[in-house]
């Protein structure tokens, strides 16, 4: 019996197959789909569970096993590796026994922060999920791009990656840039006719193939393959970049900490030296102080702390509507110094209504408010009735047709599909009693030239059933006003009329919009930009409004505060843009137009830019030579876009920031941040959540280095100074163990400074350790060593045993410690508030958990063998306290000076 054959669908679409060297009609029937109306949903649903999601397998991850030995992998954990293999050598277990304790400890904190700060990144990430248009029974729908399935027919337009292996079906002035799949940068040109079944695949031009960028032009495609059977899940290219936990900033410290670690090895060896043979002790005694006073002067939680705060710092932004695609970006954005923001939609509400109606010879006003069609016009203060006004009538024809845009009724009142600016022109159209389904039956649409912020208009191509045709186009008022000789009443143009009925308009801040038509000889059936000529006769203007957002208006003005220059860019008329920006409180005398910028030399561009803050009529090129206008002057540079043309910008940008909801896959991905919700004010509030995490890493530094400092510093005075140590090597290593990472960690979890946003941004190459910084470094390490050595002295001359005198040390130590973190929660505000205790309760519950410690280590009789220490009685915990209270008045007379001599960060 000869074998059953299998159905099309199930053999095509896993095989590799040519189909680049089939018909684009054989491809459809061969995947059982139809072009006009896709896949039904049940089909799909099928599909879907026959061939799996459309989704790459993800990156290779480390295991858990590696992650945690990496984790082992840094100069500061290998000293203390080494300082145990010797202690065990030299059968000194107790002091092995905790400095492995602190190795263990560090690894096993290290390893669960950075779990969380990767799996707070892929949370991020995954929020970035691609989407992709299909058709489904009849009907576009974005969807999740991993629900596609082989057969579904996918929309593409400029700006789209391509979602899965295409055979196109349609183009239209395709190009596809391929560099993710041949590395070719150029975008190529793309076709429906098939090739022959030889050509590579940078010469099938009657395909897309997935993760490659649609850089122009729209095209219909069928899906052939998904998922890891695509070309670039078979090479196995990564298209989504991999998360890294790696920034500047985290290299910097590790180069800080390599630096330490061999400054800490040599000042080690010289103590040993010094020690055994100036000062006369015995080897073991000397290694022994030489073991701690390495532990004690590492500063190994760093690299852990910095990681935990700079993914808390992402998963608050992303909390705020701000999501971070590369880790840096957090950390650049707390000394962002100029951000360049896109007008309509990011500054505005993106809300339009057409207010005002310019026709030949008359003004009418629109009244009504958003989308919903219901309002009416007046003249001079007059209702007209717009069934008896021709010239309302042909105007809100050319707005109904020449437009892709729809309005849906819903409960919650009118909503919009599409461009914004179509919409407000459809309300009017609906407003003038227009039927959309009758006009375009009436006139049905032939060919268009879709809009394209270049060119700054659109045009649609239509007959009649009277063998007319003719075209109809809308745009910018000084592209249209120049193509048409006259008006719809047949007068020639008076274009200085026209001009200064635009301007009224711009002035009060409408965008404003020409409509005009033209016959076509009967029989044209396609329509090109050659076209595109001066032949048409004007219907009208129409000015609409776009208020700005309230928000961003106050976000605006909070990043005045916090020293940082906000700029608009603009494709609007100069004038229009002008009166927004007065709104939104920029400087706007005046604007700089595209067309200045092309003709000033970089030069000159950089002193108009000082001038104003508003840009009109710019196009993405033109944001480009900003971006590096504005650098040249030393100013680090958000810049925000949503088109395809925008990428670059974002990319020369020290943060590119793209939106979430109008942006398209390009700009995304050339982004370092994307705002969910496209709102300014998320950039605000990106930034000052930057800034955060910066602070927070200064006080994770001006936390850990002192104390680290004052530790060993205790240890180098009595070896220098011939005296007996005032703690054991073991007492020290514990005290670093129960410190080192815990408390200092708390200040990753710091909130903002109460001025963050009202001081100037950090200078971009400012160091990590300001002088300000070192000032307090040395200053609170010498007061730990007073302190310590009060204690110390104080404990001995009243008769107590060595033991006691260094238990109470030991409890000195890390009670000066604990008082310290309260000091260092503010750089400079005070600590004398309620909010000092309870602001952090990450800080109140871990300085819990170390008393608690340390009463063990003090009356524990296990502990009190192990660390020879003793219990402690009133008159010691007394002095103690006293000490503490002393140290953290000390410093808080030194924030005091700061105040006084207005430093407020560090
Ligand atoms: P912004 O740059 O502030 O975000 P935008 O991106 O909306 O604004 P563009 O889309 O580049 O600016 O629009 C520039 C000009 O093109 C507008 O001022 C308007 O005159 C015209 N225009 C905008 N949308 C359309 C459209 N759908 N059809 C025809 N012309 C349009």
């Amino acid at each position: 019996m000869p074998p059953m054959s299998s159905r099309p669908t199930e053999a095509a679409p896993t095989a590799p197959r040519e189909w680049h060297a089939e018909t684009a009609a054989a491809a459809i029937e061969r995947l059982a789909t139809v072009e006009t109306t896709g896949l039904s949903r049940h089909e799909a649903a099928r599909r879907l569970a026959q061939y799996g999601p459309n989704r790459l397998p993800p990156p290779r991850r480390r295991g858990p096993l590696l992650r945690m030995l990496l984790q082992f992998h840094n100069p500061l954990i290998y000293v203390l590796l080494a300082a145990a293999l010797v202690t065990f050598w030299l059968e000194d277990y107790v002091d092995t026994g905790v400095i492995l304790g602190v190795v263990v400890i560090n690894a096993v904190i290290g390893f669960i922060q950075e779990s969380k700060a990767e799996r707070a990144l892929e949370a991020v990430q995954a929020m970035l999920a691609s989407r992709a248009m299909v058709l489904r029974e009849g009907e576009r729908h974005e969807i999740d791009a991993a629900e596609l399935v082989p057969g579904d027919i996918v929309l593409l337009e400029s700006g789209a990656r391509v979602p899965a292996d295409l055979r196109l079906t349609r183009v239209k002035n395709l190009r596809v840039s391929e560099a993710a799949l041949t590395g070719e940068s150029v975008p190529v040109e793309k076709a429906i006719e098939p090739v022959g079944a030889a050509a590579a695949i940078g010469d099938r031009a009657c395909m897309a193939y997935s993760g490659t960028v649609v850089a122009f032009g729209q095209a219909r495609g069928v899906v052939v393959t998904t998922g890891p059977a695509t070309e670039i899940g078979r090479i196995g290219a990564l298209v989504s970049e991999v998360a890294t936990l790696a920034t500047p900033l985290t290299r910097r410290l590790d180069q800080f900490a390599r630096q330490i670690t061999l400054f800490i090895l040599g000042l080690s060896l010289i103590t040993f030296l010094y020690g055994h043979y100036l000062g006369g002790m015995a080897a073991l005694d000397i290694f022994l102080a030489v073991v701690g006073l390495a532990v004690a002067a590492i500063p190994e939680g760093l690299p852990a702390v910095v990681t935990i705060t700079l993914a808390i710092g992402t998963a608050v932004m992303a909390r705020q509507r701000a999501i971070v695609r590369r880790l840096p970006a957090v950390e650049t954005l707390g000394s962002v110094g100029v951000i360049c923001s896109d007008k309509t939609g990011t500054l505005t509400k993106n809300e339009m209504t057409a207010v005002r109606l310019m026709l030949p010879g008359r003004s009418l006003e629109a009244s009504g408010a958003g989308y919903a069609p219901e309002g009416g016009f007046r003249e001079g203060g007059r209702a007209i009735d717009p069934r008896e006004d021709a010239g309302l009538r042909a105007l809100a024809r050319c707005a109904l047709l020449c437009n892709d845009a729809r309005l849906h009724k819903e409960e919650s009142g009118w909503t919009l599909a599409g461009d914004p600016t179509e919409g407000a022109l459809l309300a009017m159209a609906l407003k003038a009693g227009l039927d959309p389904e009758l006009e375009a039956a009436a006139s049905p649409r032939i060919d268009e030239i879709p809009f394209e912020s270049e060119h700054r208009f659109m045009a649609t191509l239509h007959h009649d059933h009277e063998g007319h045709v003719f075209v109809l186009l809308k745009g910018a008022p000084e592209r249209v006003l120049a193509l048409c000789p006259h008006d719809a009443s047949g007068h020639p143009l008076d274009l200085d009329d026209w001009h200064a009925r635009m301007e009224a308009a711009a002035a009060k801040g409408q965008r404003v919009l020409a409509l005009a038509q033209c016959e076509m000889p009967p029989g044209t059936t396609s329509l090109a930009m050659a076209d595109i000529t001066p032949r048409f006769s004007l219907l009208g203007l129409v000015g609409m409004i776009d208020p700005p957002r309230p928000e961003a208006i106050e976000a605006v003005a909070a990043c005045h505060r916090a020293g940082i220059r906000v700029v608009m860019i603009t494709g609007d008329h100069a004038v229009t843009a002008a009166a927004i920006g007065r709104e939104l409180g920029l400087r706007a005398e005046r604007a700089l137009t595209g067309e200045t910028i092309e003709a000033l030399d970089d030069a000159a561009l950089r002193r108009e830019i000082e001038q104003t803050d508003v840009i009109a009529r710019a196009s993405p090129e033109h944001k480009l030579r900003l971006v590096a206008a504005l650098q040249a002057e030393g100013r680090l540079v958000a810049m925000t876009g949503d088109g395809v043309n925008d990428a670059p910008a974002l990319k020369a940008a020290d943060i590119g920031v793209a939106m979430g909801l109008r942006g398209t896959d390009a700009a995304k991905e050339a982004a370092d941040l994307v705002l969910a919700d496209d709102n300014f004010a998320s950039i605000a509030r990106a930034v000052r959540e930057g800034r955060t995490v910066f602070d927070n890493i200064k006080k994770s530094l001006l936390f850990i280095l002192p104390t680290n400092g004052g530790e060993a510093g205790v240890i180098l005075l009595a070896v220098f100074a011939g005296l007996a140590l005032p703690v054991t090597a073991g007492q020290i290593l514990w005290i670093n163990m129960v410190t080192a990472v815990t408390l200092a960690l708390a200040l990753a979890f710091e909130p903002a400074e109460p001025g963050v946003m009202r001081r100037p941004p950090r200078p971009p190459g400012e160091p990590l350790i300001t002088r300000l910084l070192l000032g307090r470094i040395v200053y609170v390490s010498l007061l730990m060593i007073a302190v310590a050595f009060a204690v110390y002295e104080w404990e001995l001359a009243r008769g107590s045993s060595i033991e006691t005198a260094r238990t109470a040390v030991v409890n000195m130590l890390v009670l000066g410690e604990l008082v310290y973190l309260y000091n260092a929660r503010h750089f400079t505000a005070h600590a004398f508030a309620r909010d000092t205790l309870y602001g952090n309760p990450v800080a109140f519950w871990t300085c819990v958990i170390l008393i608690g410690l340390q009463l063990l280590f003090t009356y524990a009789p296990t502990m009190q063998q192990l660390f020879q220490t003793t219990a402690l009685d009133w008159t010691s915990w007394g002095l103690i306290l006293a000490l503490a209270a002393a140290k953290f008045l000390a410093v808080e007379a030194e924030k005091w000076l700061l105040r006084r001599l207005n430093v407020s960060s560090m």
